[in-house]
């Protein structure tokens, strides 16, 4: 079978290196670093992927403050969140998670964010400058940034590799595809209006899935020895579970794992990397603020 990209055991070990670093900065500076998450609205799914992220900032002794606000919210409320917390010095990281309801303005909300607190990294700059060559981002957004490092840490080559993408979504499928390139990958990205997927997926040897549809990906999209990450979080209804749901990704991971030589699992794979990146750019936020190196 594949080798399985275990994302959590990766994950665990960057947390206790932040958490390192976090008391080293309470030594030296007396201050930690803060994370402000704004909610929008009631998603089960939203609840506890915010729970997560409070979590792990306790875990590694950051400060973590949410603010909740109703669905029916106003785009100037949202910005009035994000504001508040730009200006307050305490936090290091401002994000608003997604996704959005519909009737909100999503772009006008990202470029909302202050530039140096966007440890999501999607205000326009940062996505822009992630497409510049010659030009470091701020932030690279947390999803893309942990599909890399796991390649990374397994050893996966990136130079001039075909990567297919599925989806093209401004959090993951682009900023994603830019990354890659500056890895040297040949990149090419899948969306739901592409004509023969499985045939242009089927030539990858890195395939990397986010369309949110549950085993979209069969046994023949896949080249022999392709490495997948499945980025895919799709809840599905399991009274026997804690929260009367699981996750399972977009991959069918049975019918992967005999074809591929490496599969991210869901959950375990992609999501932990998110939140390890996430406690990553919040730590890289307030070391730029203090000055530490
Ligand atoms: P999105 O809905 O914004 O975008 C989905 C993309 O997939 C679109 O570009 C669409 O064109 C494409 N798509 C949809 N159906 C397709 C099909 N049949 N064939 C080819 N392309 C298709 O979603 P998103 O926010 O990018 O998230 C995608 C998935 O990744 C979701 O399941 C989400 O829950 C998950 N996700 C996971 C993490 C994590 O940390 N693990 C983070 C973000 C998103």
């Amino acid at each position: 079978g594949a080798t399985v990209l275990y994302g959590n055991v990766i994950a665990e070990e960057i947390r206790s290196k932040v958490a390192n670093e976090v008391r080293k900065m309470k030594a030296s500076v007396g201050e930690v670093p803060g994370l402000a998450v704004i909610l929008v609205g009631e998603r089960r799914d939203s609840q506890s992927y915010v729970r997560n992220k409070s979590i792990a900032c306790e875990e590694v002794g950051m400060k973590f403050e949410l603010t909740e606000l109703p669905e029916h919210c106003t785009t100037e409320q949202v910005c009035n969140a994000v504001s508040y917390f730009n200006k307050n010095p305490s936090f290091h990281g401002v994000l608003v998670q997604l996704p959005l309801p519909k009737h909100l303005d999503e772009v006008r909300i990202f470029d909302e964010v202050c530039l140096e607190k966007d440890v999501d990294g999607f205000h326009p700059l940062n996505i822009g400058s992630l497409a510049l060559c010659g030009k470091e981002p701020l932030f690279i957004p947390c999803t893309p940034k942990g599909c890399i490092e796991l390649l990374l840490r397994y050893n996966v080559e990136l130079m001039g590799k075909h990567v297919v993408v599925i989806g093209r979504s401004n959090i993951v499928g682009v900023p994603l595809s830019l990354i890659l390139q500056r890895h040297h990958a040949t990149v090419s990205i899948l969306h739901a209006y592409s004509s023969n997927p499985e045939i242009i997926a089927r030539e990858a040897d890195i395939l990397i899935v986010a369309a949110g549809m549950p085993n979209l990906v069969r046994s023949s999209w896949l080249k022999p020895g392709v490495a997948v990450l499945d980025v895919g979080t799709n809840p599905i209804k399991d009274p026997s579970e804690e929260y009367g749901y699981r996750l399972i990704g977009d991959v069918c991971f049975e019918e992967a794992t005999s074809i591929a030589s490496a599969i991210s699992p869901v959950p375990g794979g992609v999501g932990p990397m998110t939140v390890a990146m996430l406690l990553l750019n919040t730590l890289e936020s307030a070391k730029r603020t203090f000055n530490i190196t």
